[in-house]
Parts: C-alpha cells; structure tokens; sequence
C-alpha cells in the first residue's frame, strides 16, 4: 500500500426514501426521462418513465434510481395467451393530466376516464362517449407533476437498498 491520504468528506451514500405510509406522505416528483420498449419474449409494448423529486430534502433524487425505469404495460399479450391489464396506463394518465385522444369520438383532453362499476370489477371509459374506445397518447411527459407511492427492497444479491415506485399519483 502506497502512503495517501484520502478524505471521509467525498465518501457518501445516498439514503433511500422512506416507504410510503401513513407517516411518510407520497413525494413530490415530475417525469424527467421516457421511452417505449417491447418485450423481449412478447413484443408487448412498454412505456418506461423515470422521475426526479421536485421538493424537500430528497430534492433532485431520481427515482427508481441506479438507472431503473418504472414500467408501464400499455398493450399486447402474456405469454400465457391473456390480454395484459391496462390499468396503471391510464391511471397513470389520468395522476399526470397527460393528454389522450378517444378513437371513438375523436375527442382529445386531459379529464379523467370514467370508472363505471360492473359486478365486482370496473371498466375504464371515455367520459366524453362513454365507450371503453383506443385511446391515442398525444406528446411527451417530461415535465408533468405527479406525487409517487414509494416502498424499498433489496437489490439483487445484495445489502444495498433501494427505491421502487409503486403509483404515480395525482398532485
Ligand atoms: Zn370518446
């Protein structure tokens, strides 16, 4: 070992965001990267979002972290044969204000679909026909404000912890 010197003062480590809970409110973020992808084994196309905190002490952060993007199924099949469920894409939409065109009634907005209970589950509707139509994303999300339901877990085969996004939510 050569003689050095080395300073404690450049040593840090980034402290993971408490999980979401009724003591820890959802953060404060906004989209700060995006891009499509297809699953390899499926083709299923992806929307992959990645988030930087917008206030308080974790200001600046990206979210996940270590390069990690929050995935979103917006279409295609299982390998099983079963439609993927849509529903983190437009409740995604919808706690972004992102704007979506209807195929049905060729309206564009940013309101949020309806929620129309039948039986036990709910179906997603345009609000302006009411048809559970395509839906059309118009531009890009960079920018957009939104509040982000955290938790923590381990990275793989290690003690390192880190960030996973379970919701973006509405501001
Ligand atoms: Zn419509």
């Amino acid at each position: 070992m050569p003689q050095l010197t080395a300073s404690l003062e450049n040593a840090e480590q980034f402290a993971t965001l408490p999980k979401t809970d009724p003591n820890n409110p959802p953060v404060s973020a906004r989209v700060s990267a995006e891009k499509t992808e297809f699953s390899k084994k499926t083709q299923a196309p992806m929307i992959c979002l990645q988030f930087q905190v917008d206030s308080g002490d974790y200001i600046g952060r990206e979210l996940p972290g270590y390069g990690g993007w929050y995935y979103i199924m917006a279409g295609g099949k299982r390998e099983s044969g079963e439609y993927h469920d849509l529903r983190r894409l437009f409740d995604t939409i919808n706690a972004l204000r992102a704007e979506w065109t209807c195929s049905s009634c060729g309206e564009t907005s940013t309101d949020n679909f309806l929620k129309e209970k039948v039986k036990a589950t709910y179906h997603y509707l345009c609000p302006k026909c009411s048809r559970r139509a395509d839906v059309k994303l118009d531009g890009s999300w960079v920018g957009k404000e939104c509040r982000l339901r955290l938790d923590v877990e381990k990275m793989q085969n290690s003690d390192i912890e880190r960030n996973t996004i379970e919701a973006v939510l509405p501001r």
